[in-house]
């Protein structure tokens, strides 16, 4: 049993996010959601708001922590004493990122192993890229994100 980390932009938690981290809390001791800053995306919320819409959705799982970082990422893996890094695979059009990404975190720290869950079915297609644009253009979004989320999304976008 490890402890580990789960890194993303999160902009915002979706249902997608909140079923890998499920199953994550069930193999591992704590993961430990690393809410990137995340400038060069242009957010649709600040870190701080994710990381408070993150720790509202996920307050009744005693194992799941969050926390926003600006450092790099195997840097605040080894600061939390984390030994693993979670990411999601949705399609073969995220494995080509993904496994760059995984390669370079291992050159820079061999120690931390990134570890991959393949998305629940019912979410391959949800990202927040997408729960935005649909959120934008009035659609429901209902089936996509918490009702925290909801409410927010509407403050934001009027
Ligand atoms: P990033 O900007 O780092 O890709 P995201 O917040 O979009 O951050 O995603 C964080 C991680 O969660 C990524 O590994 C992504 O592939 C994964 N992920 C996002 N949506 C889903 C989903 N619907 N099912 C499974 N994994 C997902």
């Amino acid at each position: 049993m490890a402890k580990a980390v789960y890194p993303g932009t999160f902009d915002p938690i979706t249902f997608g996010h909140i079923d890998l981290l499920k199953r994550a809390a069930k193999i591992f001791d704590h993961v430990i959601v690393a809410v990137a800053h995340n400038s060069t995306k242009n957010p649709l919320f600040t870190m701080e708001e994710r990381v408070i819409l993150a720790r509202k959705t996920l307050k009744n799982h005693h194992n799941i922590s969050v926390i926003g970082f600006d450092n790099l990422l195997v840097d605040f893996t080894k600061e939390h004493d984390a030994d693993v890094i979670l990411r999601g695979l949705r399609a073969v059009s995220d494995f080509e990122y993904e496994f760059q990404l995984a390669g370079m975190n291992r050159n820079l720290a061999p120690d931390i192993e990134t570890i991959f869950f393949t998305t629940a079915e019912q979410y391959a297609y949800l990202s927040s890229s997408l729960v935005k644009e649909v959120a934008r253009l009035g659609g429901n979004i209902s089936n996509f994100v918490p009702k925290q989320v909801i409410a927010e999304m509407n403050l934001k976008l009027g």
